[in-house]
């Protein structure tokens, strides 16, 4: 169908204006009607989250998300987009995007009683209706809301006339949806402007008032602690959110390895990678882990995005393996962990003096994941037929830098090892070493086997 090109076609169309609160809630509505999901790729909110966002949308509230780093506040803010229309008209021309059939700035009130019903639209597509800004506290009610234009005042404008304004990103989000990320940060002096414009309709900007019945639907996100601090949002704001939603971690392992493999950088090699499903729950345990230890600083949160990074980071280290050695397969092992400190450093906080010890704490979370995984694979198998290869001076090399066949040519001098290759689904030399390596260490980590480090490479051998 073509689109209507001027407001007398769209009155003829049979066009009706409505707020962007009833547009997302009646596109809602439908999707729940129809069995449609709603916020396709979020993982791990669809019991939790999603039912409280579904519901403050029915109620016509906006919202703020409460949650730590890396809790997908973004990516939900996002998402709402998907609940527009595909298109909506406006005033050709408008900065605001004013509705054709009640335009709400005065240069289109001029232009209408100009033009009439030949007055121009234009089809604003959904993406150009949402707008997204980080809060700092250097952000300006100029970047928010306006600045008054000095060459159109040169020009003869009167300051009170609102066309010698140069709107900024809220009234810019007229008739769509404007979110704030980290709504705390923003200056109490700023956060009183933003109140003003979306409450009371109109704001002050250097010294004169502007009139502006802006129809959007706000999102915000905020950290837990600065959210509950006492004045870092100011009340009347926190207020006008009618629904404030508690984000949170992934609850279990299966969904941040779910959300770690939606997420990561794909290689343009990635038929080659072979990822062990030991390898990617280890990956995801180690945030698990950092998110209960002691001395990582908790207020801040330990973000999904350690995870992904951490996955990036042993993928590309055996990646490397893989061209060095002429491997036949890219498949992580666990001395591929060692290069994990770069990919953790800077996204996990150290409490009080922790900071020196920062490796030794990635270590120790390593360690712990290791010890998890391994027994969750072997939690009910003792070894003993493999432990009895170590009864003499045997002992067994591993290093990042040795070619999986070498693993393989070990390995065929082991007994007790048919029950490891079942159960680590071993299906060729590069999982093989993987593999051997988690039974290894976690042999080590069980007190069976000792462990040395001898120039770049782990020995492991009977435990004393
Ligand atoms: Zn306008």
């Amino acid at each position: 169908m073509e689109k209507p090109a001027n407001i007398g076609a769209l009155k003829e169309a049979g066009y009706l204006s409505r707020s962007v609160k009833s547009e997302i809630r009646e596109n809602l509505i439908q999707k729940i009607k129809t069995g449609q999901e709603i916020f396709p790729g979020v993982i791990g909110f669809e019991d939790t989250v999603i039912p409280q966002i579904e519901n403050a949308i029915l109620a016509a509230q906006d919202i703020i998300f409460v949650g730590e780093r890396g809790q997908a506040k973004t990516r939900l803010m996002r998402n709402f987009v998907s609940l527009l229309d595909e298109y909506i008209p406006v005033v050709a021309g408008c900065e605001i995007q004013d509705d054709p059939l009640a335009p709400i700035c005065r240069s289109c009130h001029t232009k209408l009683k100009e033009t009439g019903l030949q007055t121009p639209i234009e089809w604003a597509s959904r993406n150009q209706r949402y707008n997204e800004k980080l809060a700092t506290p250097d952000v300006t009610i100029a970047d928010l809301i306006g600045e008054v234009d000095p060459i159109k005042i040169a020009e003869g404008k009167y300051l009170s006339d609102e066309t010698a304004l140069h709107f900024g990103l809220i009234p810019r989000s007229n008739r769509g949806i404007f979110a704030i990320n980290e709504l705390p940060d923003l200056a109490e002096k700023i956060q009183v402007g933003l109140f003003n414009i979306l409450e009371e309709r109109d704001v002050q900007i250097r010294g004169f008032t502007v009139r502006l019945p802006l129809d959007v639907f706000l999102l915000a996100s905020a950290n837990p602690e600065d959210y509950t601090n006492r004045g870092r949002i100011i009340t009347p704001l926190k207020d006008r959110f009618g629904s404030h939603i508690k984000t949170h971690y992934p609850l279990s392992r299966a969904q941040e390895v779910l959300i770690t493999e939606q997420e990561r950088y794909r290689l343009p090699e990635e038929e080659k990678i072979i990822l062990p499903e030991f390898m990617k729950a280890i990956v995801a345990e180690i945030s698990r882990q950092a998110r209960i230890h002691p001395e990582i600083d908790q207020t801040s949160g330990v973000s999904v995005r350690v995870s992904i990074h951490n996955q990036e980071s042993v993928i590309a280290n055996s990646f490397r393996r893989y061209l060095r050695l002429k491997e036949n397969f890219i498949v992580p092992r666990l001395t591929d962990l060692a290069y994990i400190a770069a990919s953790t450093t800077g996204k996990i906080e150290m409490e009080g003096f922790g900071a020196e010890r920062e490796d030794g704490v990635i270590a120790g979370l390593i360690d712990r994941a290791v010890l998890e995984i391994f027994n969750s694979f072997f939690a009910d198998y003792e070894f003993s037929d493999f432990l009895a290869n170590f009864q003499d001076s045997t002992a067994i090399i591993v290093s990042e830098n040795i070619a999986s066949p070498e693993y393989e040519r070990q390995a065929k001098r082991l007994k007790g090892l048919d029950e490891m290759r079942q159960r680590l689904k071993v299906e060729n030399a590069e999982v093989m070493a993987s593999a051997l390596e988690l039974v290894l260490e976690g042999l080590h980590l069980r007190g069976k086997l000792s462990k040395e480090r001898i120039s770049g490479k782990l020995s492991y051998e009977r435990s004393n």
